[in-house]
């Protein structure tokens, strides 16, 4: 590989998107002639991350998925709801084999190369980007980049939530767990003035993950997630177990608009372009569709700055944002009232940006709609009132 070479497109960031985008390019053959450098500064052996989502079709994540649910369930400390998932399924596929089965197929691809280094800058000339790394910089007329800087963003606008969360992989001797049934949020866990739940993920009787997470405030000390998560199991009557795997992490919650800073040569993807769902911190399974209108608009020649991922759905999530952003504890009322006033799976519908505008009438009636009419007062009065006004 030389110094300044040039390629048709540079992916910024080998990590879930830039390999799921890697894996598109690769398998369409109107891409077998691009040339393609995938620039990625870590490993990415380890299992990392776990990649859940729920599904009605078969995508490539299915080659790869370690267990999928048919069944799942919702809890608060005064109702659960049990429910089967059909014509969903609940799946999980583990970051170390996504990783491998996407370099494997990476290095397959006579276009593609593979660098592992680190990104300092890229820099964008009308038609041309330059990316420069730590082991050389390269030249490329599309780039694509799934960096993630939350710092250079201020989110005054479009509030940021972060849910964070730390989860335990145990392994117990008797049988405790009903292996096809996922709980998908269990709001029954103390609030502490903030919204928590725990999510657990069977994968047999004697193993399952269980995550403490939050949506908002501040990362915490390992400790303090691993006490609640003492704490629940110890409620479950789980006493015996060993911890086989941990997983940590953060996925922010906003609707700030990052896609607005792609141009005909530059694409954000991923975290980075907005692409993870504001409303849910699920990113995985939307970023497959995304990709194929990425593909689409550069098979049909068309300006990929009118790419703007920006839908109905996206003003919902804005709301959505505010309402839990004002909620002051009570936000764990908010996902109640849509599981006990809906069927569960329309709300897996809506949320996976499915539904019809009568489908949404009907979710928005089973919530304290005035809690929903008043974000949205504050937010034409203190947001838009005030562009208006300015301009
Ligand atoms: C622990 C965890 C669990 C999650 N679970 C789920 C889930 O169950 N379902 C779901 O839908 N979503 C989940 N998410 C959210 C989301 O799907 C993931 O964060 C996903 O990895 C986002 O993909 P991405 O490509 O935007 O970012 P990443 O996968 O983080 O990829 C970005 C890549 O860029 C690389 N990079 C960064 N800076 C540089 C640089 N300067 N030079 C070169 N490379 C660089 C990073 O090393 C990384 O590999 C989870 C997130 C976390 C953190």
């Amino acid at each position: 590989m030389k110094i300044d070479e040039k390629f048709d497109y540079i992916i910024c960031g080998g990590g879930a998107t830039g390999l799921l985008l890697s894996h598109s390019l690769i398998s369409d053959n109107f891409f077998n002639n691009k040339s393609v450098l995938i620039i990625e500064k870590e490993p990415k052996i380890e299992n990392d991350k776990t990649f859940s989502f729920w599904d009605n079709q078969i995508s490539i994540l299915d080659k790869i998925v370690h267990k999928s649910w048919e069944r799942a369930e919702f809890k608060d400390s005064e109702f659960t709801s049990s429910f089967n998932l059909d014509p969903y399924k609940y799946k999980m596929v583990r970051s170390d084999k996504f990783y491998a089965f996407m370099k494997k197929k990476i290095d397959k691809a006579s276009n593609f190369t593979y660098l592992n280094a680190s990104v300092n800058n890229i820099i964008q000339e009308s038609d041309i980007n330059y990316i420069e790394t730590d082991k050389g910089s390269f030249q490329c007329s599309i780039a694509f980049s799934s960096i993630y800087n939350p710092e250079e963003f201020d989110f005054k606008k479009y509030p940021l939530i972060k849910q964070h969360f730390l989860g335990w992989t145990i392994e117990t001797q008797e049988d405790f767990f009903d292996e096809d049934k996922i709980r998908f949020m269990d709001f029954s866990v103390d609030q502490h003035q903030e919204i928590r739940f725990m999510y657990v993920l069977p994968f047999s009787k004697k193993s399952a993950l269980f995550e403490y997470t939050y949506f908002g405030g501040e990362v915490m000390k390992n400790s303090d997630y691993e006490k609640e998560i003492k704490k629940y199991l110890d409620r479950e009557g789980i006493t015996k177990y060993e911890i086989s795997e941990k997983e940590k992490g953060l996925i922010p919650m906003t609707c700030y608009p990052f896609f607005n800073a792609n141009t005909d040569s530059f694409v954000k993807i991923g975290t980075s372009g907005g692409w993870t769902k504001p409303s849910t911190g699920y990113t995985i399974k939307n970023s497959i569709e995304k990709i194929d209108m990425i593909l689409k608009f550069i098979k049909e020649d068309k300006p990929l700055s009118k790419l703007r991922f920006k839908s109905r759905f996206w003003y919902y999530d804005v709301l959505f944002l505010d309402v839990l952003v004002d909620s002051k504890g009570k936000g764990s009322r908010v996902f109640s009232d849509l599981f006990r006033n809906n069927d569960p799976l329309l709300l897996f519908k809506f949320l996976g940006e499915k539904t019809n505008i009568f489908e949404e009438i009907r979710i928005f009636v089973s919530v304290n709609i005035m809690t929903f009419v008043k974000s949205l007062i504050k937010r034409v009065k203190s947001v838009y009132l005030k562009d208006f006004l300015k301009n």
